[in-house]
């Protein structure tokens, strides 16, 4: 009997790579980002961290993909990359606006003098802990709400839309979907006081363990998806079936999911088949024009009914 040592090496490195690649991926990026911090430049490092995860994350969909049908071009990548950017520059956009009208000025940093109840002198990382775990109250809500009242969900139909999952289309949004649940998952804890540092850390996160979320690699998560919101529970999330994808609404956590008992991770392979029972047009203006459309053909028929 012979053994391919080449091969048995190979499959145990990828073994290796699929069990640890999820956590190892996001505690570098958590750490690159604290270096950020200790540097004074958090943007700059938060930006290359970004971008590394992309190039390893793009690497892997490639060379061990989850699903590899999800490989072939579905003709959206454009308009992936043009919803990312609309929704990205109009949030860009709101800070400004919020800036110049003084909401921003409640956004102060741990050294300052703050308001509300928030607890600034515990340590850092628990302050970060609890604005993850109350802003993802918000976040969970703004998704179910998404999904469960017909005139959000033609908004939120677009991200649905898509028939493969990938690192390109984590910020697929349109971006009035984009506004209402940025608006809904900051407002707690900037009620509450949170420091400039957590909000930031907050967003960090939020965009690494999006695309993480998002990519089509062969990853195990084990326990791991009893708390974070992983790719293998978010695969659920993207199927067509209204059982399985008004699910695993979680954005960081899934411990809301837990309270309201909207988690599911049933112990088999997720649909390949992923998408919307709604046509979506093809093009990224149409797109965006899409849910107004939908929503004015509805009065309509309300009216002649
Ligand atoms: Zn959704
Ligand atoms: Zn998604």
């Amino acid at each position: 009997m012979s053994v391919d040592l080449g091969t048995a090496q190979e499959s145990a490195v990828r073994r290796l790579i699929a069990r640890f690649s999820w956590p190892m991926l996001l505690l570098l990026c958590v750490m690159a980002t604290a270096y950020g911090f200790a540097i004074e430049h958090p943007v700059v490092v938060f930006n290359l961290t970004y971008l590394t995860l992309a190039i390893v994350l793009f690497y892997l969909e490639r060379t061990m993909p989850f699903e590899r049908t999800w490989l072939e071009n579905d003709g959206q990548t454009f308009a992936n990359i043009a919803h990312t950017l609309t929704s990205k520059g109009l949030v860009q956009g709101l800070v400004t606006f919020s800036g110049v009208i003084g909401i921003t000025a409640y956004i102060t940093p741990m050294q300052g003098e703050g308001y509300g109840i928030w607890p600034r002198e515990w340590p850092l990382f628990i302050q970060v802990i609890m604005t993850l775990v109350i802003a993802e109250f918000g976040l969970y809500w703004a998704h179910r709400i998404a999904h469960e009242w017909p005139v959000l969900w033609k908004f939120h139909a677009i991200h649905h839309s898509v028939t493969r999952l990938w690192i390109v289309n984590t910020g697929r949004f349109h971006f009035i979907d984009s506004v209402f649940s940025i608006l809904l998952g900051i407002s707690l804890p900037l009620a509450l006081g949170a420091p400039l540092e957590a909000i930031t850390w907050l967003s960090a996160i939020t965009a690494y363990i999006g695309m993480l979320t998002h990519c089509n690699v062969d990853m195990r998560f084990g326990v791991l998806s009893w708390v974070f919101n992983t790719p293998g529970l978010h695969r659920w999330h993207h199927s067509k079936k209204i059982s399985e994808g008004n699910k695993n609404y979680g954005e960081n956590l899934v411990i809301w999911d837990q309270v309201f008992r909207t988690w599911i991770n049933p112990d088999r392979r997720p649909p390949a088949n992923i998408g919307i029972m709604e046509k979506m047009p093809a093009g990224f203006i149409a797109q965006l024009a899409w849910p107004f459309k939908q929503i004015r053909s509805q009065i309509k028929r309300k009216d002649n009914s």
